[in-house]
């Protein structure tokens, strides 16, 4: 017998290793499957006859195999199943590579469902590695009707996830709905238990818009009640009032080694205006990689400290904690700076290992990661609290930043940063509580990234060029999508790529691996090595992806490139053309399909995160693809972020139940959701 809190082991057919990657993607019990969304569907709702087929189709067929065998290429090192299958009205040839199981468990006489895309470069029209499965009582998941697909980073298979799911999926009955009745009535939304359902088999496109429509919501209205929430306590509150240092501000400016751009200084005007009232400041300051939201925000600490008073910087890395503290360091020579993290305590000013408490009573301004919030710190006189990458912190997060300063009857003023190119009207929208300051140009001295795509048989040709540029004391970021080998074919994992290229491609170059895995001082061990240039060339996962400044490093080599949205593999751009070098983005897919080509064609041309955010949703379409355009905000798992619509009618929603009762005890079951919610935030 199955419960929602069964663990994922008592699910029938679940191995040892299963399990083992199933834990890995997060998901521990039936109700974690569950809550476990397709990113798409591949529709496969109409069985084509044969007869019918045209050259280029994507289509499910359904035949008898008439004929069926197996050899090994040795010319091509392949091994290659063929068969002939039959529906009445022609038959096709089906051809399978490296895929020697199937000869196992097809024979001639079975009747399959086959689906995949018809290819007849070969001369003859031909399935090639189409998803198959044998028809008998078993209902077909795999190859008919709308069939989900799921994110899997471990080295699972979309069958093995949707035959799991589809054993649990009944369970969905038993979930208890959170939302209160009224708002499922007022917005017309189906009732968790079937969006549940329907999400992962829908029968018709109409159930998936439902379904998604319903989960999307919920996912929206929880954002909107929380920071409602957050804003309603927060507006009674006063804060310290910082006075602006006009000449000590000047002076510091004009000591940079550059010129600040004009959006700098505008938007460092506006927060310096902000932090100077007694009402406390609840800012996003919004702008490009690179665009130099560091120094803004480092000018208003240089304020804070002037008036004798506190700041505090949380970043989502400890590798971000430790580069933004050396940064500081370096830029504010006469301010005292100190680190927390988990595993690291440190002010810029002694040697030795502080307390923490040392670092509260002696700094000027403090650097950390969730440290700062997990241990146990009461701040003494925390004026400013600022947030980098905002969208790694739940709003949960920020209030735990701000709920102390330590001086009395006063919150700090709040300053959230990111990279993450939401238009003004959008995040208001979302982010109520929250005045927005955007930079929109970047220092001028930059160089504009030289993106390619770049051809398989073109491999070789860029190896050259990035000893090359090594040879010229450059160094390079390698991108995989995922870390360890997955048996879907060709998808590059960080370990191998590292193997290779450590052993075979450059063995006389210093090579390192990066990847989220790892732990803690490992990860800092290879980033120091690679900030300091004793590594090379750095193969890593997305965990790169923010802040992360390595100046030296000129090119940005990203496989399985169609794996990534547009903003995303933006953002990593963002890690190269930090210098005056000229820098480099090549990118490697192992998708031939022309759509996804001409989607990373855009980064060719185009510069600007929100532009490619907006290209990502028009390619990737609705219908197809949701949660990708958004990849910079994992608390969302089906929302997006474009969606006006369901954004205000969430938020309208979500302001009604708050003035209703802004303790929720009306809604239990959405208290506890709330509560739970706030639970499942990630922390490093
Ligand atoms: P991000 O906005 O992505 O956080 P950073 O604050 O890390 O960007 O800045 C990126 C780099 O640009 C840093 O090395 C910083 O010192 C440099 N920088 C900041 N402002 C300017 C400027 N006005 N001119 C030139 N370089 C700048
Ligand atoms: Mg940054």
């Amino acid at each position: 017998m199955l419960y929602l809190s069964s663990g994922i082991d008592n699910i029938s057919r679940v191995g040892k290793a299963t399990a083992a990657k199933l834990k890995r993607l997060g998901l521990f019990t039936a109700e974690d499957l569950l809550f476990y969304f397709p990113f798409r569907y591949d529709d496969f709702s109409q069985v084509t006859r044969i007869k019918d087929l045209r050259s280029e189709m994507s289509a499910n067929i359904i035949g008898q195999i008439e004929m069926l065998q197996s050899r090994r290429s040795h010319r091509r090192r392949m091994h290659i199943t063929e068969a002939i299958v039959n529906d009445g009205t022609d038959s096709m040839k089906v051809i399978w590579f490296n895929q020697p199981y199937i000869s196992k468990s097809l024979k001639t006489g079975d009747t399959v469902s086959l689906s995949g895309k018809v290819d007849d470069n070969t001369g003859i029209a031909a399935f090639l590695s189409p998803a198959y499965e044998k028809i008998s009582r078993n209902e077909p998941i795999h190859t008919q009707g709308f069939v989900p697909n799921y994110h899997l980073t471990s080295n699972l298979t979309q069958k093995q996830i949707r035959f799991l799911i589809k054993q649990v999926v009944p369970l969905s009955k038993k979930i208890s709905d959170w939302m209160p009745s009224e708002v499922i009535k007022n917005c017309k939304l189906l009732d968790l238990s079937t969006a549940i359902e329907w999400i992962h088999f829908p029968k018709t496109a109409s159930e998936i818009a439902q379904a998604r429509k319903r989960l999307s919501f919920d996912e929206l209205f929880l954002i909107q009640l929380e920071s409602g929430l957050l804003k309603s306590e927060y507006t009674n509150s006063k804060a310290e009032k910082i006075e602006f240092f006009e000449n000590e501000t000047k002076n510091f400016v004009q000591s940079l080694p550059f010129k600040l751009t004009n959006s700098q200084r505008k938007t460092a005007w506006e927060i310096i205006k902000d932090i100077g009232k007694d009402e406390p400041m609840s800012r996003l300051l919004e702008g490009d990689v690179g665009s130099g939201k560091t120094l803004v925000a480092g000018l208003s600490m240089l304020n804070v400290a002037l008036n004798k008073k506190q700041s505090v910087l949380m970043v989502p890395t400890e590798i971000l904690a430790q580069q933004h503290f050396n940064t500081l360091k370096r830029l504010f020579g006469n301010l005292k700076i100190g680190l927390i993290t988990r595993t690291q305590k440190s002010v810029s000013v002694t040697e030795d290992k502080p307390t923490i408490d040392y670092i509260i009573r002696n700094t000027d301004v403090i650097i950390g990661t969730h440290a700062l919030i997990q241990e146990k710190i009461n701040f003494k006189r925390l004026a400013l609290a600022i947030i980098d990458e905002q969208h790694r912190f739940g709003v949960e997060q920020r209030k735990l930043l701000i709920e102390k300063s330590g001086i009395k009857n006063k919150v700090p003023h709040l300053l959230t940063m990111t990279a993450t190119p939401i238009p003004r009207t959008l995040a208001l929208a979302l982010y109520g509580d929250l005045d927005i300051s955007i930079i929109n140009e970047l220092p001028k001295d930059r160089k504009k990234i030289q993106t390619h795509i770049v051809p398989e048989i073109k491999r070789g040709k860029a190896y050259e060029f990035i000893r090359k540029q090594i040879e010229e004391g450059r160094q390079v970021f390698v991108i995989c999508p995922l870390i360890d080998f997955s048996d879907k074919l060709g998808v590059k994992s960080v370990k191998d790529e590292y193997e290779k290229l450590d052993k075979v491609v450059f063995p006389d170059i210093p090579t390192g691996m990066l990847h989220g895995r790892m732990k803690a001082v490992e990860k800092e061990n290879i980033m120091r090595d690679f900030l300091e240039n004793k590594i090379k060339i750095l193969v890593s996962t997305s965990v790169v992806e923010v802040g992360v400044d390595v100046p030296n490093a000129t090119i940005m080599m990203i496989e399985g490139a169609e794996r990534f949205g547009l903003a995303q593999i933006h953002q990593f751009r963002g890690r190269v053309g930090r210098s005056s070098h000229q820098s480099y983005c090549f990118l490697f897919t192992d998708s031939n399909s022309e759509k996804s080509l001409d989607r990373l064609k855009s980064l060719e041309k185009v510069n600007d995160g929100f532009e490619l955010a907006k290209i990502d949703l028009k390619f990737r379409g609705p219908g197809e693809v949701y949660g990708t355009a958004q990849k910079g905000f994992p608390e969302l798992k089906i929302a997006s972020l474009f969606d006006n619509q369901l954004i205000k009618l969430a938020k309208e929603e979500s302001e009604k139940i708050i003035h209703q009762d802004r303790f929720l005890n009306k809604w239990p079951k959405l208290k506890e959701k709330m509560q739970n919610w706030r639970d499942q935030f990630h922390f490093e």
